[in-house]
C-alpha cells in the first residue's frame, strides 16, 4: 500500500521469529472502511482541511489488513507461556501500543500516548499469506467461530463492542444507532444482547434497515425518505417526548451528528466512531443544558477483544459477513465498499 495508489502484490520475506512472538498464517482478513482512508491517504477534517493517514502516523508503504484470523504457523522460542500452540486457531488483536505509555501500562493500547504498532497501519497486517505478532497475547484462541466471523471481531466487532460500552445502557434506555452497516447491525446484537435496551436505528438503505430489523432492531428510519424534522420527532415519540438516552454514530458526517445531537436526551452520549469526515457549528449551551456528552471512540481494549470473542463463542454475536473474496480482488471489494454496496462485512481469504 501507498498513499493514495491502488494495492500492488509484493512478496515480502517471513520475519525471523522474536523469542514471544507468533507467525499467523492467514484465514482470513477483514476489508475496512478505515483502508480506503489509509490508501486515500487523508481524513477530512471539514473546511478543507485533511488529516494525512502518514500524519496520523501510518508508515508506507505496508500491507494493510487489520482484522486478521488465522491458525498458527510457528512460535518464538519463549512463546507458549498463554498456552498457544501450533495449529490454534486465533484472531489477532492489532492495535498493539508501545507497551511503556500510560495508556498502554493500563491495558489501553488502542490508545496509545506513545509510538503505536498497530497491525496494517505501522506494521505489515493481514492482506497477506502470513501476519508476524511481536507477542503471543495478542492472539486470542477463536476455537468455533468460522475465520471469516472471528476476523471480523478485531476491528469491525470491537469497535461495536466498545462503543456500546461506553453508552452505559438501560433496559428502559433508548439507543440510536445510526448506520446499519458492518459496525451498526454488530452493535445492534451487542446491546440488545447484553443490555436489553430498546433500538432505534437510522440509514439510507432499506436492505440494510431490513438487516437491522432481523438483527433485532426496534424501530428503524431510512433517512433518505423522511424529513429530518419529522425523523427527530419520530425518535422523541417513542421515548415518551425525551431525546435518545445514546447515540452511536458510525457514519460521522456533518448531517449525522448534526441529528444526532438534536436528538440527545438529558444526560444523553454521542459516541462518535465514524470517520467520514468533515465539521459543524456546535450549538454550545445545548451541552451544558442537558449536561450531554459527546465522546470519539476508536477501536477497544485487548481485554474487550477477550470478552467479545467469548460472547461469540456463545452465539450471542454473529458479525454479519457478506462473502468471502480472494486476496487479488482486494482493489475491487474496496471500491465497492467506498460505494457502500457491501452489506455486513466483505473478507479476503488468500
Ligand atoms: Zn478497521
Ligand atoms: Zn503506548
Amino acid at each position: 500500500m501507498a498513499e493514495g495508489r491502488p494495492l500492488k502484490e509484493t512478496a515480502v520475506e517471513v520475519p525471523l521469529l522474536g523469542p514471544r512472538s507468533v507467525l499467523v498464517r492467514v484465514s482470513a482478513a477483514g476489508v475496512c472502511h478505515t483502508d480506503i482512508h489509509l490508501i486515500s491517504g487523508a481524513y477530512d477534517l471539514g473546511e478543507g482541511r485533511k488529516l494525512t493517514a502518514t500524519g496520523g502516523g501510518t508508515l508506507l508503504p505496508l500491507t494493510p489488513g487489520h482484522e486478521i484470523a488465522g491458525s498458527v504457523e510457528d512460535l518464538g522460542s519463549e512463546a507458549g507461556a498463554t498456552g498457544i500452540k501450533k495449529g490454534d486457531q486465533a484472531v489477532v488483536y492489532p492495535w498493539i501500543g508501545c507497551s511503556r505509555c500510560r495508556k498502554c501500562l493500563a491495558g489501553r493500547e488502542n490508545v496509545c500516548e506513545g509510538r503505536p504498532a498497530f497491525l496494517g497501519f505501522m506494521r505489515d497486517g493481514g492482506y497477506a499469506e502470513y501476519v508476524y505478532v511481536p507477542d503471543e497475547r495478542y492472539l486470542v484462541k477463536s476455537d468455533g467461530i468460522a475465520p471469516a466471523q472471528s476476523a471480523t471481531l478485531a476491528c469491525s466487532g470491537l469497535t461495536a463492542f466498545s462503543a456500546i460500552r461506553k453508552c452505559d445502557l438501560h433496559t428502559d434506555d433508548l439507543l440510536l444507532v445510526v448506520g446499519a452497516g458492518g459496525l451498526g447491525t454488530t452493535a445492534i446484537q451487542i446491546a440488545k444482547k447484553t443490555t436489553g435496551t430498546r433500538i432505534v436505528v437510522a440509514d439510507i438503505d432499506d436492505a440494510k434497515l431490513e438487516l437491522a430489523t432481523k438483527l433485532g432492531a426496534d424501530h428503524t428510519f431510512n433517512t433518505a425518505k423522511v424529513d429530518v424534522k419529522d425523523f427527530v420527532s419520530g425518535v422523541r415519540a417513542l421515548n415518551g417526548g425525551r431525546g435518545a438516552d445514546a447515540v452511536v454514530d458510525f457514519v460521522g458526517k456533518p448531517a449525522t451528528v448534526s441529528f444526532g445531537l438534536r436528538l440527545l436526551g438529558h444526560e444523553g452520549k454521542l459516541v462518535l466512531v465514524g470517520l467520514m469526515g468533515g465539521g459543524f457549528q456546535l450549538p454550545l449551551p445545548m451541552l451544558p443544558l442537558l449536561g450531554a456528552r459527546i465522546l470519539g471512540s476508536f477501536t477497544g481494549s485487548l481485554a474487550e477483544l477477550g470478552e467479545l470473542v467469548q460472547l461469540a463463542k456463545r452465539g450471542a454475536v454473529a458479525p454479519v459477513v457478506t462473502a468471502s473474496y480472494r486476496l487479488e480482488e482486494a482493489n475491487e471489494v474496496l471500491s465497492r465498499l467506498e460505494h457502500g454496496e457491501i452489506q455486513g462485512r466483505a473478507v479476503l481469504s488468500p
